[in-house]
């Protein structure tokens, strides 16, 4: 690598110090995997990119991720074999892509009595998952191979996993899928990239509303009016196009464009984003070198994960109702979970609330409306030009997965170039 690039990437310039008023192709709001893989993908076809985010990169949802890189297999239980492929497919280039970044780990994902999904409809889920992973082994790095699934008994799992519950288990997947223990690490390396193929980024820069010129039937922006939190500076920034990639908080910046006066604090109701809470616990090790999973009597899933010398669990589903800004974990998420996985995990051995040493959680930005429980919500992706709804020079990018963002970034770009022409 050139001295020169070694010291831009140390650097990171927020571009927003210096910016001269010039005309980016594109500009992208939010720095969190999805705005980071969209800035990536633009400035690598040769897009004239700016990026702002308003806090630091990869520090909201994407840093609130279950860790891992993987195909979804409760997604076979809703048929969406398509977002099942495409998640896996992803998992296999992302794995070549950043292999310092994802790993594959053994999953033992066991079969009680009490499940509604039977240890026989597991078998059939994990020859879906092995063929749709036909591909999974086409890896550079021959240590990333994953070995084929394999059913395992009851005697074997209690060797695997010491502190299972015993009672009810009839068998377990023995599987393999990927981790990425830090995928607010792996954002900033798309960012870093985006920044070496010619990409403005700025972190603590907000988006406060959008430079639009008014026609008759359409609205054409222009740009962006952004804050510079850390010199505390209004800055307008030109663009032909702007892409809207603010994950939990995509609806606020959609109504900004859709009202008058652009100063909305709060989300309409003529959106179709939701919001669904998922929080983790870390706690001292609990299992070796095995996730450990399943369903929970509620017929949610629980998992363990290996984690820096300690266990991550998680995890919870809960619709979000409120302003993503003002979310925190709370005593009582903590305490729904505890609950959910002292039933399905110790054998009596129940994880209190004193053992937890660190937790966190996240908003999952979800497009599905339909269903009741967020639970059973798709993590399928939407790629919105706002043409239909009389506003031109605006892409909106919601719902998605970690796993799935750099194929959102390419379908997102293909779409941005159609419009720039
Ligand atoms: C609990 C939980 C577990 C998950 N586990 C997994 C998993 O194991 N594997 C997986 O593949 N996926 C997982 N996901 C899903 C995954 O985390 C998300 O799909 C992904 O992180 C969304 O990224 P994003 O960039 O769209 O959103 P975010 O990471 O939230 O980024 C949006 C960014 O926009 C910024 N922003 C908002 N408004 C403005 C503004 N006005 N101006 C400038 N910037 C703004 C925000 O600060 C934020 O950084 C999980 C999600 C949750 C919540």
């Amino acid at each position: 690598m050139e001295q020169s690039t070694v010291i831009q990437l140390l650097i990171m310039k927020r571009f927003i110090e210096n910016y001269n008023g010039e005309a980016f192709d594109l500009i992208v709001i939010g720095g969190g995997i999805t705005g980071a893989t969209v800035a990536y993908e633009a400035a690598s076809r040769g897009l004239s990119v700016a990026l702002v985010e308003k806090s630091d990169f990869g520090s909201a949802t994407s840093a609130a991720t279950s860790k891992m890189i993987h195909g979804g297999l409760r997604y076979l239980s809703t048929f969406e074999f398509a977002l099942v492929r495409e998640s896996l497919r992803e998992r296999r280039i992302l794995t070549n892509i950043a292999p310092n970044f994802i790993h594959p780990v053994p999953f033992v994902f066991s079969n009680y009595k009490r499940d509604k999904i039977s240890a026989f409809k597991m078998k059939i889920a994990m020859l879906l998952y092995e063929l749709f992973s036909f591909d999974k082994n086409w890896m550079k790095d021959k240590s990333k191979k994953m070995p084929a699934y394999k059913i395992i008994l009851p005697e074997k799992i209690l060797r695997l996993i010491p502190n299972a519950n015993k009672k009810g288990l009839v068998g377990a997947q023995l599987y393999y899928d990927c981790v990425s223990h830090s995928p607010e690490r792996l954002t900033l390396a798309f960012i870093k990239s985006a920044i070496k193929y010619g990409a403005s980024v700025a972190n603590y820069t907000q988006m406060e509303g959008f430079i639009m010129e008014e026609g008759i039937k359409l609205k054409t922006i222009k740009g962006v009016k952004v804050i510079d939190k850390i010199k505390n500076k209004k800055i307008d920034i030109n663009g032909k196009l702007v892409i809207n990639c603010a994950g939990p908080w995509a609806d606020f910046i959609l109504d900004k464009a859709k009202s008058k006066s652009q100063t909305i604090t709060k989300a309409s109701n003529n959106h179709v984003l939701r919001r669904s809470e998922g929080i983790h616990i870390i706690t001292n090790k609990l299992v070796n070198d095995y996730i450990f999973s399943g369903f929970t009597p509620t017929d949610k899933h629980f998992f363990l994960v290996p984690f820096r010398n300690h266990t991550l669990i998680g995890t919870t589903d809960k619709e979000f109702i409120g302003n993503p800004d003002e979310y925190k974990v709370t005593k009582k998420a903590i305490e729904e979970l505890l609950e959910e996985v002292n039933k399905s995990f110790g054998d009596g051995n129940k994880i209190k609330y004193k053992d937890i040493v660190y937790t966190y959680g996240g908003l999952r930005p979800l497009v599905e409306e339909q269903t009741e429980d967020v639970y059973n919500s798709s993590r399928k992706y939407e790629i919105t030009g706002e043409k239909k709804n009389g506003i031109e020079g605006l892409i909106t990018v919601e719902g998605g997965k970690f796993t799935t963002s750099r194929r959102l970034a390419e379908k997102a770009v293909d779409k941005a170039l159609k419009i720039l022409k």
